[in-house]
């Protein structure tokens, strides 16, 4: 498994407003990181950064070694799953849209898909399993059902690294727990980065890092940081 750093990363959206001002961190190998902090601290700006929608005025992105900056958003793609909050299903099939997540949605392609172990524990919760529709014109999902079909179709891909960008915050809290404990067995050995507002979120992390104003405030693991209150 790959590991992320961030190496003095400073970075801002104009010219005379630096955002983050020389962000350091790393997500070893197969480990869980978890990011906090209030809104408009600069938390998703690292996403976008790590997919190389905007490149740091200075400093490092480096993925196994490698400067990202080397690397094409194509590849990055390859190698980053992403589930955002919001996450937006084609009106199709469950099985449609999770086996898009591999390039190909023909019936072939969406019953090797599901029969992928990683996804299985989201879809067996799905009602009436693949063949039912997503969109206006078949049975509506609720948010946290949208959500299993989101991860799902990111993990068939099975991106050797996982970005979750409040991939929760927008359920209730029973459906979060429920998500992020699957989600917690699936990808134990998967180098992931969880950006989150809510603590709750990240209850799974080794580690968690508290940014504030684009700085880290505080970093450590959830008895540590407890600790230090
Ligand atoms: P968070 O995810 O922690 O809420 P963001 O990374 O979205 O924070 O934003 C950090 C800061 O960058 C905020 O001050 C926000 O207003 C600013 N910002 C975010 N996106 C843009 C943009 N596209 N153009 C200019 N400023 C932006
Ligand atoms: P695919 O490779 O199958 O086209 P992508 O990884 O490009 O899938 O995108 C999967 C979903 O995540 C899409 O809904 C896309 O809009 C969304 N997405 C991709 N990158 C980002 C990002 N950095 N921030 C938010 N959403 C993203």
């Amino acid at each position: 498994q790959p590991t992320v750093v961030f190496d003095d990363v400073h970075f801002g959206y104009e010219p005379d407003r630096e955002i983050l001002h020389g962000l350091s961190f790393e997500v070893p190998a197969g480990k869980h990181v978890a990011i906090v902090g209030p809104s408009g601290a600069g938390k998703s700006t690292i996403g976008r950064l790590l997919f190389r929608f905007y490149d740091p005025w200075q400093g490092r992105i480096l993925i196994d070694g490698q400067d990202i900056a080397q690397v094409t958003q194509a590849s990055l793609r390859e190698s980053i799953g992403i589930v955002p909050q919001d996450s937006v299903l084609f009106n199709d099939t469950i099985g449609y849209n999770i086996a898009y997540g591999r390039g190909g949605a023909s019936r072939e392609a969406v019953v090797a898909a599901a029969a992928d172990a990683s996804i299985m524990p989201f879809i067996e919760r799905l009602p009436d399993g693949l063949d039912t529709e997503v969109g206006e014109r078949g049975l509506k999902l609720s948010g946290g059902e949208k959500q299993r079909v989101a991860i799902a179709r990111t993990l068939v891909k099975n991106p050797p690294i996982l970005l979750l960008d409040e991939a929760t915050s927008a359920l209730d809290s029973r459906t979060e727990q429920e998500i992020l404990a699957t989600l917690h067995r699936v990808s134990e050995d998967r180098t992931t980065l969880a950006i989150a507002h809510r603590l709750s979120t990240i209850a799974d992390a080794d580690r968690i890092l508290v940014l504030d104003q684009g700085r880290l405030a505080e970093s450590g693991t959830h008895a540590e940081l407890l600790q230090a209150r």
